[in-house]
């Protein structure tokens, strides 16, 4: 009698969803491989305390293989996917051609510029740890160079921080900017008072933290405007150049001097994402994004799926669900779930996204949370915030790493991890500057 051989899944993509997903085969009698260009799980959540000092980038990064390694059923395969052939169910990768069964892909989303990538050198983006390190880098190099130039006018240059993007991502940074310089900073410098740097937030919005309730948002701004960041609403960024960000509001532009620009303004799919809806016939969004069937697969290939930032779900409210943790993790669970009942022969279930709430923080003790019909800020919200953010952690010493790290900044202020390791070049150029 020869054994049957077992079901082929690849997930490609160790996110919040892939991971999920292959967790869930955990029991399942099935030949799984996670492939992932990185050998790290990374939480993007906590990704604006490293960029402001607070975290390393090893306190909030997982080794795959680590959390995976007690899943025997599971392969780990470090490699970037670089296309598919559906008609003979292949997956394309730099290096090797990988058969499969099932697929399920969840390889998030990047920055989108609309139209203007050139500006990503000027403003980078968070959403990878170099990014992180690269503006925690332009961050403290600007206190670095202003603390030695004697110009006021260009030692301002450098004392402004911009953030494009009044999302959580950018109400975060400009929280954390705002408190590095009043708190952390504070007594660090002989030259420069660091307090009296300005903290820009530009939205085109009428209103910060625009998936909020407008309360909510009214409370956010209320405790940016605290901190003294200062909010350029219903503002279009037209031009950003190395040092300056023009704006148009109103039918009348302004030009702001910075050499630390943040961009949280918005995502897109990668030109990946488009080869793979050109190679399955799968529609796109105007964001790239892969226009998924109820059950996730991708057009007329039932054994196609994917999850996460990566596609447009509307199935289920007429609107995109939101480029958060927990959809790309349901989804993830259901899919597997979807994958062991077909090969069980049971019937499939229907995908219904139950949302845990939503939350912000704006810096020290100060949050928003959407819970249900309940709507909280201030401390209670904030420690909400913290909680959920450990529970989310993946691994149990990184959970308790950032927890002695959180009390200790809490306590002391501090933020020990303020160093400038990368991005010399652009730091040189800012350097440029009358001493
Ligand atoms: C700064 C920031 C803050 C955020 N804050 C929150 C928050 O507070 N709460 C919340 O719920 N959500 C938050 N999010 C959103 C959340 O992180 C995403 O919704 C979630 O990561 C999506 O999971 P995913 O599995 O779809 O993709 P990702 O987590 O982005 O994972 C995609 C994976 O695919 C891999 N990959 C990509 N292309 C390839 C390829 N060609 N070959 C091989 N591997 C590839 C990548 O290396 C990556 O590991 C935040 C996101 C960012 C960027």
């Amino acid at each position: 009698m020869t054994n049957k051989p077992k079901h082929r899944v690849i997930i490609v993509g160790a996110g919040f969803g892939g991971l999920r997903a292959a967790r869930c085969f955990r029991r399942a009698n099935v030949d799984l491989t996670l492939i992932d260009k990185r050998n790290f799980h990374l939480f993007q959540p906590l990704l604006y305390q490293v960029a402001t000092g607070g975290l390393s980038p090893a306190n909030i990064s997982a080794p795959i293989r680590s959390i995976l390694r007690r899943q025997n059923n599971c392969t780990v395969r470090m490699g970037t996917v670089t296309g598919l052939d559906p008609a003979s169910s292949t997956l394309i990768l730099e290096d090797a051609r990988l058969p499969f069964d099932s697929l399920i892909l969840a390889t998030g989303v990047t920055h989108s510029y609309f139209g203007n990538d050139h500006w990503s050198q000027y403003a980078p983006g968070l959403k990878t740890v170099e990014e992180a390190t690269e503006i925690r880098a332009c961050i403290l190099a600007a206190f670095e160079n202003a603390e030695r130039l004697n110009d006021p006018h260009e030692r301002q240059k450098h004392l402004t921080f911009i953030v494009i993007g009044a999302g959580p991502t950018g109400v975060e940074m400009a929280g954390a900017i705002a408190e590095l310089r009043r708190n952390t900073l504070k007594h660090d410098f002989r030259n420069i008072q660091p307090a009296e740097a300005k903290v820009i937030l530009i939205d085109m919005a009428d209103r910060v933290l625009g998936s909020f309730h407008q309360n909510l948002s009214a409370k956010a701004q209320q405790s940016l405007r605290k901190l003294g960041v200062q909010l350029h609403l219903n503002a279009r960024v037209i031009n950003i150049t190395t040092d300056t960000v023009t704006l148009e509001s109103e039918n009348q532009t302004a030009t702001y001097h910075s050499h630390a620009i943040v961009w949280a303004a918005g995502v897109r799919a990668d030109s990946l994402t488009t080869k793979l809806a050109q190679s399955t016939n799968c529609p796109q969004d105007n964001a790239s994004r892969l226009l998924v069937n109820p059950d996730f697969t991708l057009a007329s290939h039932q054994n196609i799926f994917a999850i996460g930032d990566v596609i447009n779900y509307p199935h289920q409210t007429g609107q995109p669900l939101p480029g958060v943790a927990p959809v790309a993790m349901q989804q993830g669970k259901f899919v597997a779930n979807v994958i062991k009942r077909r090969i069980a022969g049971k019937p499939q279930p229907k995908f219904h996204y139950k949302s845990p709430g939503n939350l912000a923080t704006i810096g020290r003790s100060a949050a928003v949370a959407e819970l249900g019909k309940m709507k909280f800020s201030g401390f209670l919200a904030w420690f909400i915030w913290l909680v959920v953010h450990l529970m989310q952690i993946v691994q149990h010493h990184n959970r308790v790493l950032i927890f002695i790290q959180w009390a200790w900044n809490y306590i002391t202020f501090n933020r020990s991890a303020r160093l400038i390791t990368n991005n010399a070049k652009k730091n040189e150029q800012h350097n440029s500057g009358n001493e």
